[in-house]
Order: C-alpha cells, then structure tokens, then sequence
C-alpha cells in the first residue's frame, strides 16, 4: 500500500475571505519540484537550487495564465513543520488569487490537503508527539489568555515530559518484578517487595497529580461555568444582562418566561467565563416546555463550577427558596440580594441554611448597583483556584487522553492493592503493563489510523 506520506498536499493555510496576504501551502517529496511548475523564467535560481529557509519574490503563472506576484519560502526537510519538502506561497490575500495557485500545485500532481494533515505528517515524521499536536489545535481555538498560554507551554512538549517521566518508573518496577519472576534463584536486592512497593507508590502520586493538572487544565481551557440560579422574577436574566452588558435574555415582568437555559461568555481577567442564565427552578412550573426548562436548570446546576443564587429582597424568603437551596448542597457560590432599590423584606439571618456559608452581597441590577462587586467576587474565586502554583502544572487534554490516564490510574492502583496482598507479582505486572499502554495513547506511541483520524479531523484544512 502507498503511505500517504508519499503523496504532495496543498492547501490554503490562511482564514477564509480577503486580507493582506493569504498563504498557501505544500508539503511532500516533490513539493519544491511542483512549486518550481509556477515560477517559469525570471525568478532567478531554481527553487531546488536555494538554501532552506529562504525567501524569494515571485510572479507566478502557470499555463500561460497569471497567478501572482508573491514571497515563496521554501524549507527543506527534516527542518520545516511538517518534516517534508515544504513550499509556501505568500500571496495576496484574495480567495481567486489563493484558489488559482492551489489549482495549479493541484494540476502539476499535489492532492488537497485534509483536515489537520500538515500537522498529522508533522507527528507520523516524528516532529511532534500527540500530545503537542493537541496543542497546537489548543493554540488555535484557546478563546481566553490563559488557555493559549498554557497549550503553547505544552507545544513544547511539557505533557510528553511528564508522561514519559512517569513511564520510565513503571517500566522499571516492570523490569524488577520481570527479573525476579524469570530468575527466583538470583539474589535480586530488596526481594521483600519494599522498593518496588515504593517506586509504585510514587507513580500512584505523579499519576494523581497528573489527573489534577489535567482537571485544572480543562477549567483553564473551558473556563469556569456560573449558573444563575433563584425563584422566577428574582432578577436572574436582569442580572444575567448586566453581567454581559448587553440584552442577550429576555427580561419579562412575569413569572417563569425565561424557558430555557442560556448561556454566554465572558472574558473576566483573562479567563473564560462561561454564565449560564437557567429558567426558573420552582415547584408550579406547569407546561411541558416549563418541565424541560427545570430539567436543564438542574443540569446547568450540577455542571457549574460556582452558583449565583438571586433572591428577591423585596419579598421574605420562601420554601421556594429552600427548596432550591437545597439542590446547591455543596457547590460554592455568592448569594445575590437583588431589588436593593426596593424597600427591604428579606433578612439576611433567615437564609437557608445551604446559604450560610456564602458571602452575601445586595444589588440593584436596575440601578446597576453591585454588579462590579458580582465580577470581582468570580474573579477571586477563579485566583483560589487556579493559584500561581496550579496554573503553572496544568496541562490540557483531550478526551481520550484524560481517558488514558485514568485508566492508567486504574492500573496502578490495582497493582498497589495486589502488591499490598503480596505473592502476585504476575498480576501486578499484568495491571502495570495496562497502566503503560493507556500511557501510550497520550504520547502517540502504537496509535492506530482510527484514532488519528478522530484527532486530526478536528482541525481545520491547511493546518
Ligand atoms: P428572572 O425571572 O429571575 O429572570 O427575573 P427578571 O430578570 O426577568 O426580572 C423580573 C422582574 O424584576 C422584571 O420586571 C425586572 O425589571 C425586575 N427587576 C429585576 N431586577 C430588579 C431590581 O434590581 N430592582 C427592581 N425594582 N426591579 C428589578
């Protein structure tokens, strides 16, 4: 069968629609041979003549018709992104313009590149392990400062580091146990069990911490969610607006209209911030598009990460209001006293008692009044938990290799239990080698077509 490596792709690498320039971009063996195909007479050396990494003005044309007057770079392989013959064609940044030169690199023998394909040859050639190939698709769709911080540092392979570190213990608890199994005749030092039980424990200990970057990871890449939660017409979609600065959700003098949950982002000190504004959660919510609504707000409850729960401070407290309280056993949050403008009716030492460990602040989301302080208070919570310390060991993840290490963990605590047992060193050897290929999957190591298709599918055309 021919490896796909052997075929030439092209593809626009720039954003669809007009800029300053767009560029254009071939790999493959015969990448500089075809680029040569449209830069006729005139333009000086022969492209395979040049030295890597150079650049080179151009006008290009290809069977008789003009193409461009262009800056073509050329990087040879191994030292280009991909590790191939690379060819880049920086052009006017006209979609026509763009199109006629991928058509003629098509002609003289390139195909169209797939989705992520440039970074699928970078990894098959060994520039790149899996790990930063996820993370180049995280520089490209990081949505907040801090998510692009954190998947660059991983471009540079800090996951693969980590992973490997890990993997290097494993294998040589796998070593040790191997050995005295094959050879129990031999005076292998420490054949109590002690050292390895204890080389086992610390990679329980980096495995543990590796799943705790990764959950801090995620918070950083996803951002933090916030639902408004609180009894119909307490102010929740008044303060859901405020919040945005805008009139995303429909405020309405009447019980129970907003139906469903909405949810937008915010950027709040460099982090997402993701709020949702959830129907009312009450007990008369009556029509089925009212039932549907409670269901998702209490999906919208569980899934937060921190709750605003909005009371009415114009009205005494309710069941209502303990009744979702109730719900919010757990989570952290701020309690929002809205209607400040209105003579009070609600005291404070009455709160459910879900409540009482919550700051409270009073708002006026008519007047405005309070709406900072809602702000700063979510970006103190996001500090405490993303303190200096946790931001700079979080590391992000795929689906699959947050799977990974958790069945990696699966292995190792087994392996710790039975080693606790004593006298199944086979069996623990068996569960360690289960650690060490869930391991695998994160670094790409035996990675089948399948999976790097699902990986590589994600990205976008000419990446
Ligand atoms: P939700 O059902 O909890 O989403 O509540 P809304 O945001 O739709 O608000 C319900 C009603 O309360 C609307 O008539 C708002 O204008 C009013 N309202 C919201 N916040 C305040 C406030 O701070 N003061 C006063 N006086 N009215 C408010």
């Amino acid at each position: 069968m021919k490896s796909i490596l052997a075929d030439n792709i092209v593809a626009i690498s720039t954003p669809p629609g007009k800029g300053a320039i767009g560029i254009v971009r071939l790999s493959g063996p015969h990448a500089i041979r075809i680029a040569g195909f449209l830069l006729g007479g005139g333009a000086g050396k022969p492209l395979d003549a040049r030295a890597t990494h150079t650049l080179q003005r151009a006008q290009l044309a290809h069977d008789g018709v003009y193409l461009d007057d262009a800056l073509v770079a050329v990087m040879k392989s191994p030292r280009s992104y991909t590790g191939e013959d690379m060819v880049e064609f920086h052009c006017h940044g006209n979609p026509l313009v763009l199109a006629g030169v991928v058509g003629a690199c098509l002609k003289e023998g390139a195909r169209g590149a797939l989705p992520g394909e440039f970074t699928r040859r970078a990894f098959l050639n060994g520039k790149i392990d899996l790990s930063q190939a996820e993370a180049v698709a995280g520089i490209i769709e990081a949505s907040s400062g801090r998510a692009l911080e954190l998947s660059m540092r991983q471009a540079g392979g800090e996951l693969s580091r980590r992973v490997a570190r890990l993997m290097a213990g494993l294998l040589d608890i796998r070593a040790e146990i191997e050995a005295r199994l094959e050879f129990p005749e031999e005076e292998i030092e420490d054949d109590s069990g002690e050292g390895h039980s204890f080389a086992l424990l610390r990679a329980a200990v980096e495995c543990r911490a590796l799943i705790t970057a990764q959950t801090e990871g995620m918070r950083i890449r996803d951002g933090v969610r916030v639902a408004i939660i609180g009894k119909p017409n307490a102010g929740k979609s008044s303060i859901f607006n405020r919040l945005l600065r805008a009139e995303r959700a429909i405020v309405t003098p009447e019980k129970g209209t907003t139906r469903d949950s909405i949810e937008e982002t915010v950027m709040l000190d460099g982090m997402a911030v993701t709020l949702v504004d959830t129907a009312g959660i009450c007990r008369d919510h009556g029509d089925e598009a009212g039932k549907a609504g409670v269901a998702r707000s209490m999906a919208a409850v569980d899934l937060a990460d921190f709750l605003l729960f909005i009371a009415d401070a114009s009205v005494p407290w309710s069941g209502e209001d303990h009744e979702i309280t109730a719900r919010s056993k757990g989570k952290r949050g701020l309690l929002v006293l809205n209607k400040a403008d209105l003579p009070r009716r609600m005291e404070l030492e009455d709160r459910p008692g879900e409540l009482s460990a919550w700051k409270a602040l009073w708002v006026s989301a008519m007047r405005g009044d309070g709406i900072e302080d809602i702000k700063k208070y979510i970006i103190g919570y996001n500090n405490t938990l993303y303190g200096e310390s946790a931001e700079e060991s979080a590391i992000v993840c795929s689906a699959q290799q947050s799977d990974a290490l958790h069945r990696c963990d699966d292995g190792i605590q087994s392996a710790l239990e039975l080693s606790k047992q004593g006298g199944q060193e086979e069996l623990v050897s068996m569960e360690l080698k289960k650690a060490l290929d869930a391991l695998e999957a994160i670094t790409g190591e035996n990675a089948d077509e399948e999976l790097l298709d699902r990986i590589f599918s994600r990205f976008c055309i000419g990446k």
